[in-house]
């Protein structure tokens, strides 16, 4: 077998470039799978403004491209292209295979940073009408929405981002929630209430989405969570922000999930159940979910992939770095199984 790598890094966000710039910097010569869509949600944000390091704020797609410059500096491989499959080995200094593009690649270490997307509502007319009315990212579309009547579905910090966005560029947007509380943050929500072209309507869930004749979206059909009486809301843009699922597919079956999907990875490392394979970001973080915890996972998952390839029989020390105790490192690095 020809071109067996360190490691491979699937994914591009905080975690997959931070894997990415540690792993380089410790000589391993990083090959990183970043999709076509590189850089993950941040991509999709404006301002960010709870980076450490940018007091006066940053924009997502800006700090995403410094994050991968950074990696690339240091000698990362990066490889624009979607991971289709991987095999993964049980083997405790088994070889990993990814296929991206044309080709298959090996690996002794892997690391999962596939992140998570956008969920969807799952309800009559969404996905037709995607694209054509219907979006995930008010960041990205909302400059078609000039002078629209909208709505937001959500009543978390992304709807509140959302739509004060979409407010630059429409007429009116109506966040719909389907409860009378909100799961935003008090700074978020106050900024969207005090807009003037943002309402809020409450406890009310989308049930349809409608087109017009010419295929693009209409209407929206709406239902009191609690009485059940329906209205419908005229409307050319829905924006969709009620959270974001893992993107866990391709390891599905191989590397242990919990019920939402997410990677689970031991005690406070980020092993996974395979050996030599480590997951980090949103793909296992369900709770904090922000670009810094991100990245800080990253380091870890680079740190732990460095040591397994020190430390466990079968698997080359890298050059230069010297081979040691499989147990005693783990525990002393990683905080134990
Ligand atoms: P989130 O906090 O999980 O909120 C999702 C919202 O969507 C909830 O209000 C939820 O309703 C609703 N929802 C979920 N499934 C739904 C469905 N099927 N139909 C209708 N409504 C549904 O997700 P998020 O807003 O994406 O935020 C994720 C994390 O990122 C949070 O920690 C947040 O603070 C952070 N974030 C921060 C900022 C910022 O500070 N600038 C911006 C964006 C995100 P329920 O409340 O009823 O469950």
């Amino acid at each position: 077998m020809t071109d067996v790598e360190n490691v491979i890094i699937i994914g591009s966000g905080p975690a997959g470039y931070t894997s990415a710039l540690y792993t380089a910097r410790a000589n391993l010569r990083p090959l990183v799978i970043e999709g076509y869509a590189w850089g993950g949600l941040l991509q999709q944000t404006t301002d960010v403004e709870n980076y450490p390091g940018f007091p006066e704020g940053i924009l997502g797609p800006e700090l995403m491209q410094r994050f991968r410059e950074q990696a690339e500096r240091f000698g990362a491989r990066l490889l624009t292209d979607e991971a289709a499959s991987v095999r993964l080995s049980r083997d405790v200094g088994g070889v990993h295979q990814v296929v991206a593009g044309e080709r298959e690649h090996y690996a002794r270490s892997v690391i999962l940073a596939m992140g998570a997307q956008h969920k969807k509502l799952g309800v009559p007319g969404e996905d037709e009408l995607a694209g054509r009315g219907v979006s995930y990212c008010a960041t990205c579309d909302a400059a078609f929405f000039k002078g629209a009547t909208t709505l937001i579905v959500g009543g978390g910090d992304s709807a509140m981002e959302e739509a004060i966005f979409l407010a630059k560029f429409a007429k009116h947007v109506t966040i719909v929630h389907r409860r009378d509380e909100f799961r935003a943050s008090k700074i978020m929500f106050d900024r969207a209430r005090s807009h003037e072209n943002i309402d809020l309507l409450t406890p009310y869930r989308v049930k349809e989405l409608k087109a017009s004749e010419n295929g693009s979206l209409a209407t929206a059909v709406l239902e009191q969570t609690e009485s059940g009486d329906e209205r419908e809301l005229e409307i050319s843009g829905a924006f969709i922000a009620i959270g974001h699922e893992p993107q866990s597919a391709i390891v599905a079956g191989q590397v242990e999930l919990d019920e939402k999907g997410y990677a689970v990875v031991q005690g406070r490392s980020t092993r996974t159940n395979l050996p030599g394979v480590f997951a980090a970001g949103d793909l296992v973080d369900h709770t904090y979910r922000q670009a810094i915890t991100a990245a800080g996972s990253g380091c870890q998952a680079a740190l732990d992939a460095e040591w397994y390839l020190r430390d466990t029989p079968g698997v080359p020390a890298p050059e230069g770095m010297p081979e040691g105790d499989l147990a005693e490192s783990q525990w002393i690095h990683a905080g134990g199984a």
